[in-house]
């Protein structure tokens, strides 16, 4: 799984269409008349319509901005039936996240192109089958929802409950921040990332589970292409021992270039697009192997390079860590040096932001501007090099402005999350609402 943010500025024409308005309308009136009437709206749902979401360029559409692959599973397309999933369920929610079976489905976004993912028949459909052991075994999504514990859930249209589910959207959340990979017998598992709190532990291990992230057959086939990575590792691993030892500038200037071809096809067919096949696993295991010879991978990547942030290493950098009470003391802005808690935070203040762009569509033009200048701050605060402090206290300066601007012209009627732990000084999103 890796994040896509969609493209907003050009949905399917089919999700937008007067058929699809009316279906909406009428969808909207059976609800209508049946909370007029005391009726339940779980009936009401049943004798709904929902076709405008399966139109062919509603298809098109979101394959292409996932590269042509599960959104879940990185599967292809090519390989695999191909479904439209409703991320919240449109119709019935299953009942293990139902247990009142008081809630009817979120019909009203049966057709609204921001809960639209798309995904392989296996993370789509529950139960699965296993034709090489026999076995059934229950991933698939289906009608599952879950919320972590506490939250409330959004029963109706227009409600403003600010729901904080338990699986993973890779069109808002960053699943490489969540997932490890762990090759356990020449098997690359997904699994927890390390450092992660209680609540995003719950997060990896329910979207590991719910979308059957190590169903036999899926990693099988990660296993192939592991295999083959992992020979182009092994290969650039010799020709960087053949450079290392070699004895003349001759010599050197060879082993020079066939360092280079082997990192330009490891690029090519593992690293350099959205589209190749199992992305993220590719991204942690080369990222891994760079770590493990006193390098990073961030340094040999194009400057733009952008299809994960490379910065949300697994151990914080302890000195940093360390000296950050006396640095925020002494810094007029209070903002700790950069470090692997302020990139997280950041991650969670953009997800924050681009979850309320999503699920709060704000009206005015102008907070939509400001949340846009947020998110591009945030932007350019997250590529900059940890070791470059200037550069980091510069764009943090820049983000806390936009994040005034912003709160500056909601004040009047959201709360505005505080994103500043005054007391210790770092950018924080966990009090965010
Ligand atoms: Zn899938």
């Amino acid at each position: 799984m890796i994040r896509r943010l969609r493209n907003r500025e050009n949905p399917p024409p089919s999700l937008s269409s007067p058929e699809a308005n009316a279906e909406r309308i009428d969808n909207r009136k059976l609800a209508d008349a049946a909370k007029a009437a005391g009726n339940s709206i779980h009936d009401a749902v049943k004798a709904m319509k929902f076709n405008a979401y399966s139109a062919l360029d509603v298809h098109n559409w979101l394959w292409a901005q996932f590269g042509q692959k599960c959104a879940y599973c990185e599967a292809s397309a090519s390989n695999t039936d191909v479904h439209v999933d409703h991320h919240r369920p449109k119709g019935d929610l299953d009942a293990a996240d139902n247990p009142n079976n008081d809630h009817p489905g979120y019909w009203w976004l049966g057709s609204d192109w921001e809960n639209l993912l798309p995904a392989c028949g296996h993370c789509n459909r529950s139960p699965q089958y296993d034709p090489a052991s026999g076995r059934r075994y229950k991933s698939g999504k289906s009608d599952r929802f879950p919320l972590l514990e506490g939250s409330a859930r959004c029963m109706f249209e227009g409600e403003d409950v600010e729901e904080q589910p338990a699986l993973l959207d890779p069109s808002i959340d960053e699943p490489s921040f969540f997932f490890a990979v762990r090759i356990h017998r020449t098997l690359p598992l997904i699994g927890v990332r390390r450092g992660r709190d209680d609540a995003e532990r719950i997060r990896a291990k329910e979207s590991i589970k719910i979308y059957g992230l190590n169903r036999p057959g899926l990693v099988r086939d990660r296993a192939l292409h592991v295999s083959s990575l992992l020979l182009t590792l092994d290969q650039l691993a010799e020709n960087l021992d053949d450079l290392n030892a070699a004895a003349d500038a001759n010599a050197k200037e060879k082993y020079e270039k066939r360092s280079q071809a082997t990192w330009k096809k490891l690029y090519e067919r593992y690293l350099g697009s959205h589209e190749l096949p199992f992305l993220m696993t590719s991204i942690r295991i080369v990222e891994k192997w760079f770590e493990q010879r006193g390098m990073r991978l961030g340094d040999h990547l194009p400057h733009d390079y952008d299809l994960v942030p490379l910065h949300l290493d697994d151990q914080p950098n302890e000195a940093v860590v360390n000296a950050a009470p006396a640095a925020a003391a002494q810094h007029p802005e209070r903002i700790l040096p950069a470090s692997v808690v302020n990139f997280r935070a950041l991650d969670q203040v953009r997800s924050h932001f681009v979850r309320w762009q999503q699920e709060h569509e704000p009206r005015a033009a102008v907070i939509k501007e400001a949340i846009k200048e947020v998110l591009n701050a945030i932007d350019i605060a997250i590529r900059v090099d940890p070791a470059d402090q200037a550069g980091w206290y510069e764009a943090v300066a820049v983000l806390r402005g936009e994040l005034d601007s912003v709160r500056r012209r909601t004040q009047r009627f959201v709360r505005f999350p505080n994103f500043v732990d005054e007391q210790k000084g770092y950018l924080v999103a966990r009090d965010v609402i």
